[in-house]
């Protein structure tokens, strides 16, 4: 049985003062034992006002980006070592706005997963097709590029703390989701590469989805058996709005 995980990327929002509001609402709304586990993902700076609020609570955070380096002459970036002072549980890597806005790379990608795993964090690695690629039927040549590339040189036991979010690029804050059976036979299609290179472990990895996720759509996708939660842009935003789309996976 998996433990379904749902996470709000806050992507470049909420300032300090923002972050403390939304926390002290959502730790209100969420019961202690939620079946759900609950990961949200601040900007950098916000991160020490989330430890600060969601601290003995059930509710998780995380880092939207990482290096993979310690230390450095990185100007602008941020390394493992300085988020885990901040407590955090998982990493966004290899989201489709670090891809395609900042010209990530799938060779940088799987550096950063493997950088997250050896820190001892979870990485929430992201995967999906640009609309062009789906068009012209390349989908799942393009995602399992992006798996390749980024878990090939696991071992099981690695692979196993891994989640994977299928994003199809698309449907992020365009407001038009992925139709539900496209989004299952992507999730279907991710557990059986899992399933061939890792084994059993293929069971355990949890899938999201991600991409215009809202209330009103979400339990069409969290009901489906090969996803096990959600990664939420636009709609995690508020905290009401978030923990709307969390019951659904509960
Ligand atoms: C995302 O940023 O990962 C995302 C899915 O955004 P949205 O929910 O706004 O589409």
């Amino acid at each position: 049985m998996r433990t379904p995980i749902v996470a709000a990327n806050w992507k470049m929002n909420k300032t300090q003062a923002e972050a403390r509001e939304y926390c002290r609402r959502f730790r209100e709304l969420v019961p202690r034992d939620f079946p759900v586990e609950l990961v949200i993902f601040p900007p950098f700076t916000a991160l020490h006002v989330v430890r600060e609020e969601l601290s003995g609570t059930p509710i998780k955070w995380g880092a939207q980006n990482a290096h993979p380096e310690p230390k450095g002459a990185f100007t602008g970036e941020v390394s493992l070592p300085m988020l885990i002072e901040h407590g955090i549980s998982y990493v966004i890597v290899g989201h489709s706005e670090r891809r395609h806005i900042f010209g990530e790379t799938d060779e940088f990608i799987s550096r950063k997963v493997r950088a997250v795993l050896d820190a001892g964090l979870s990485p929430i690695l992201c995967v999906g097709e640009r609309l062009e690629e789906r068009r012209s039927g390349r989908a799942w040549e393009v995602v399992e590029g992006q798996l390749s590339a980024a878990l090939g040189v696991l071992s099981a036991e690695e692979a196993s703390q891994v989640v994977i979010a299928y994003e199809p690029v698309w449907a992020i804050g365009t407001g038009v989701p992925a139709r539900p059976e496209d989004a299952q036979e992507m999730a279907t299609a991710i557990r059986g590469w899992l399933a061939e290179r890792f084994g059993d472990v293929a069971q355990k990895v949890r899938i999201q989805y991600g991409g215009s996720v809202k209330p009103g759509n979400a339990g069409d996708f969290l009901k489906l058996p090969d996803i096990d939660g959600a990664l939420v842009g636009g709609a995690s935003l508020d905290p009401d709005s978030f923990f709307a789309i969390a019951e659904e996976a509960s």
